[in-house]
């Protein structure tokens, strides 16, 4: 037998002998409990575990794919890259099909890898030309905050919905002729607090809200990372509108705001610079204010650019302390729980599922344009931190607390709350 022959021989005995394997398995079609069910478009697993156990979730359900909604990113710098196009492959209702860019190279490259039609790829004087691509539905703005507006308003007057980055703007009066521009075009403007679609950050808003272990009287926040690069954006006042205060400052404001759903009284505000720090010649590096809303509720919040990495928040409550841990970062969630237990003082740590909050946040912009619904955090939302943080500014500037009037209705400027709460 020759070398070929002989391959060939192996080859078809091995074949003959997974046949045979094959015709003596079981019947094909497998049970309900293996093979799941499919109704009103999902497909479902009965659970194979114990009621003991933690149930997994289930299949994401994505919709098919021609009935996502088409989302067009602008701005492809760290947080586009990093985590919002990488998030698309989580999302179940949007989909990435556009970019736009100021830089050619790297928007072609990024819309190969990604499965982008290079002919929905747009630069920044495009914005007119993006009304006639119907695959894009939503824009959503990923530039530095003081080009939020122009880009904002250049798509909804292209007929675009948007999802806009935090801080929305640079300032209450652009942020407010943001919403206008949105409203006057009949488009929907979303803000991307995407710690408000976090599972972590709602549980913790729960127990503020339904007050398992009394009212809670005091949320400390603190939000801190050390700067390098003096040339980065970020540390310019005409791009970024401020320092640490609207960066990352902003998630404590807007978590006390969101975990209460009260509207601060009373604010008041500090800033401060190491001095010839080169970084912080234009923004403030840090920033502390404390916040107090009508319930009696106080928030002392804390952010700086100057510090090493923390995010963390905490809640006291006459019943227990809660620490929550990595708050306002993209992942690492930790929540524990200190009460009495009996005779000993217990710590609970709560695990809930992590989710990509990204992807979160862009389903629920779809689904908002996808059934005509209010977002949870539309562009009142980013109106209202704007003039808080002038508020705090004005503070710090005075050196006096500055009084403000009284909101009385909860989650004044925000939709309705999230569909599976
Ligand atoms: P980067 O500096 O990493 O990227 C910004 C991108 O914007 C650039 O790569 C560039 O993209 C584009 N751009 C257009 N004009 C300018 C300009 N004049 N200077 C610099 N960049 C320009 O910023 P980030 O991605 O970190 O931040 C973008 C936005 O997202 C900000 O509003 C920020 O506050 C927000 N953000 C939100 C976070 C969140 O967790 N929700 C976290 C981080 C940021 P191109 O080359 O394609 O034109």
């Amino acid at each position: 037998m020759s070398q070929l022959e002989r391959r060939r021989f192996i080859q078809v005995s091995a074949g003959a002998l997974a046949g045979a394997a094959w015709a003596s398995t079981p019947a094909a079609s497998a049970p309900e409990i293996d093979s799941g069910r499919v109704a009103e478009g999902k497909v479902t697993f009965p659970s194979w575990t114990a009621t003991t156990e933690r149930p997994s979730g289930g299949p994401p359900n994505p919709l098919p794919l021609n009935e996502r909604i088409g989302f067009a990113v602008v701005g492809l710098g760290r947080l586009a890259l990093e985590e919002i196009l990488p998030a698309f492959a989580e999302a179940k209702q949007g989909r990435l099909v556009g970019l736009v860019s100021g830089t050619p190279e790297k928007a072609k490259l990024i819309a190969a890898q990604y499965g982008v039609d290079p002919q929905s790829i747009y630069g920044y004087t495009d914005f007119e030309a993006l009304r006639s691509n119907r695959a894009i539905q939503i824009v959503y703005v990923v530039t530095p905050n003081a080009l939020h507006k122009e880009y904002v308003i250049g798509a909804v007057g292209a007929g675009k919905h948007v999802l806009c980055e935090k801080p929305m703007a640079t300032g209450s009066a652009d942020a407010q002729a943001m919403v206008d521009a949105a409203a006057m075009a009949g488009r929907t403007l979303m803000i991307a607090y995407r710690s408000q679609y976090e599972p972590h950050n709602r549980a913790v808003q729960k127990i503020v809200r339904e007050k398992p272990f009394g009212p809670v009287g005091l949320i400390d926040a603190i939000n801190t990372q050390n700067m390098a690069a003096p040339q980065q954006w970020r540390l310019k006042k005409a791009l970024a509108g401020g320092g640490a205060l609207p960066d990352i400052g902003l998630y404590c404001l807007n978590g006390a705001r969101f975990m209460s759903g009260e509207e601060p009284i009373e604010i008041f505000g500090r800033t401060w610079s190491a001095p010839n720090d080169e970084r912080f010649g234009e923004v403030e590096e840090s920033v502390s204010f404390m916040l107090r809303f009508p319930s009696g509720l106080i928030a002392n919040c804390f952010a700086s650019y100057g510090l090493h990495e923390a995010r963390r928040m905490g809640l006291h409550a006459p019943g227990a302390s809660v620490n929550f841990e990595n708050a306002f970062a993209y992942t690492g969630h930790r929540l524990t729980v200190a009460h009495r237990e009996g005779e000993a003082e217990s710590v609970d740590e709560r695990r809930l599922a992590a989710k990509n909050q990204f992807a979160l946040e862009i389903d629920h912009m779809a689904e908002c344009v996808r059934t005509g619904r209010k977002p949870r955090t539309p562009g009142e939302e980013g109106v209202q931190d704007h003039k808080l943080m002038e508020a705090i500014y004005r503070s710090a500037e005075s050196g006096q607390p500055v009084k403000l009037d009284p909101v009385e209705t909860v989650d004044a400027t925000r939709g309705p709350i999230l569909s599976d709460e």
